[in-house]
């Protein structure tokens, strides 16, 4: 947990928090001394040749005094040439590292203007939860960067705390949509390619960041009205994607209605021609894989939970990783929600269903921490899902969605620890609720199925 000065600054909606201690889940992303206050990147990318040209220019203020800083960026992209300030300065890059030396020392307080000139064949970082990052596609490419793939395509500071406006230029080749986080803000054809310039002005955690390309049809499933909701999909999937994808419109009303005002411009839901192990959720958008979209409605679950996140996740982030559980808990509480709302089983149906496979297979360590190991484990989903439910049956539906609305709103583009949640929601009840987070977030063993009180 960062100092009181980080807690401070993220009360501030436009700059990122100031990480004053590395993730000790991820001990190797993040860097130290700096809190960047915005991200321009400028890619070109060819999809033949999956070659990607960038110009990253990172604004940051010091919150030390600086001789050296660095930023996270893959040994798979070799650096051409970095400035601080206008000026071009020496660096060191390897291991994942990019390694600044400014002419002059940066004071206390002191801007950083920060240009990295890149390129080369971007590929997924190896990690512990698999390959992560920028991935070529059959033909095009995605961005699959949770938790630690961004430095797979640009030069960053690779913590989620360290949230921050974007714009994101990428240019490619013409026969393909390249869609980026934020608004498209204009399009220019120029020879063979085409460069689009996207704008994403709330400030965003950088594994949300992400750029898919693709031969894609565009549809608009709602235009105007609150929120415009759109899809990409492969021109041959036609109606296969009206049976699980139809009632997104439906589901962002129930959403918007259950966890307060969708925090985003717009929802666009991408579906790739390459089968894809699991969809993802990045700032604005989600992709799924063309085997999530079958022509039934067994995925609609994961599209509800990939929705979810705009709220929990991409909006209210956790601070630090070990709280995993207040975007995967409420995304899969939100898939028995959208079940119970669109006449499937109730949310309290789905909770003891899980509760019965995790009884049968509970999770080796505590909700509050389970272990970088274990944090993108099902249980994690699961526990986390039934410890919401157990905290709605103890406060009554009134006040329990009165405390996800104002969840959402007053941590709104913010990061958060599950201190934060525990505090907010003791304000919703005059009752004790340590006994529900003492069961279900810090004891490994499950407790007994929550009932009415
Ligand atoms: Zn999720």
């Amino acid at each position: 947990m960062p100092g009181r000065l980080a807690k401070k600054a993220s009360h501030t909606p436009t700059l990122s928090a100031a990480s004053h201690e590395l993730d000790p889940y991820l001990p190797d992303s993040g860097n130290l001394g700096y809190r960047v206050s915005r991200y321009d990147l400028d890619i070109e990318y060819r999809v033949d040749s999956n070659r990607l040209a960038g110009t990253a220019t990172v604004t940051a203020t010091a919150y030390q005094p600086l001789r050296k800083f660095s930023l996270d960026l893959a040994d798979s992209l070799r650096v051409q040439r970095v400035s601080v300030n206008g000026r071009r300065v020496r660096y060191a890059h390897r291991s994942g590292k990019l390694a600044v030396t400014p002419t002059d020392a940066i004071p206390a307080g002191g801007a950083l203007t920060v240009e990295v000139r890149y390129g080369g064949n971007p590929r997924p970082v190896r990690s512990r939860w698999g390959t992560v990052g920028w991935e070529e596609l059959e033909n095009g490419a995605l961005c699959a960067n949770q938790p630690n793939g961004a430095p797979s395509w640009f030069p960053c500071d690779d913590h989620p705390e360290a949230k921050a406006p974007f714009r994101i230029r990428i240019t490619t080749d013409s026969p393909y949509f390249a869609l980026a986080n934020g608004r498209l803000i204009s399009t220019r054809r120029r020879a063979a390619m085409t460069e689009r310039v996207y704008e994403q002005v709330e400030p965003m955690a950088t594994y949300l960041a992400s750029i898919q390309i693709g031969q894609y049809e565009h549809r608009v499933l709602a235009e105007g009205g609150d929120v415009p909701v759109h899809a990409l999909l492969p021109a041959a999937l036609g109606e296969a994607f009206d049976a699980g994808f139809g009632r997104q419109v439906e589901m962002v009303e129930a959403f918007t209605e259950m966890f307060g005002p969708y925090p985003f411009p717009a929802y666009t839901a991408v579906v790739t021609e390459d089968p894809l192990d699991i969809p993802l959720e990045a700032q604005g958008f989600s992709t799924f894989g063309v085997n999530h979209c079958d022509g039934t409605l067994d995925h609609e679950r994961l599209v509800a939970h990939e929705l979810a996140h705009q709220w929990f996740g991409n909006s209210v982030t956790a601070a630090r990783w070990r709280d995993i559980w207040l975007h995967e808990g409420f995304a899969c509480y939100a898939e028995w929600l959208w079940s119970q709302h669109s006449g499937g089983r109730s949310a309290d149906e789905c909770a003891r269903h899980y509760y019965a496979k995790l009884v049968a297979e509970p999770g080796p360590t505590t909700l509050a921490d389970p272990g970088p190991d274990e944090m993108f484990s099902d249980w994690v989903y699961k526990r986390g899902a039934i410890t919401l439910h157990a905290l709605r049956l103890r406060l009554g539906d009134g006040d329990f969605f009165a405390l996800i609305r104002r969840w959402t709103e007053k941590y709104a583009y913010r990061c958060v620890t599950t201190e934060d949640f525990v505090a907010l929601a003791s304000t919703f009840t005059r009752e004790p609720l340590g006994d529900i987070w003492q069961d279900w977030l810090h004891t490994v063993d499950l407790p007994a199925f929550p009932t009415m009180r």
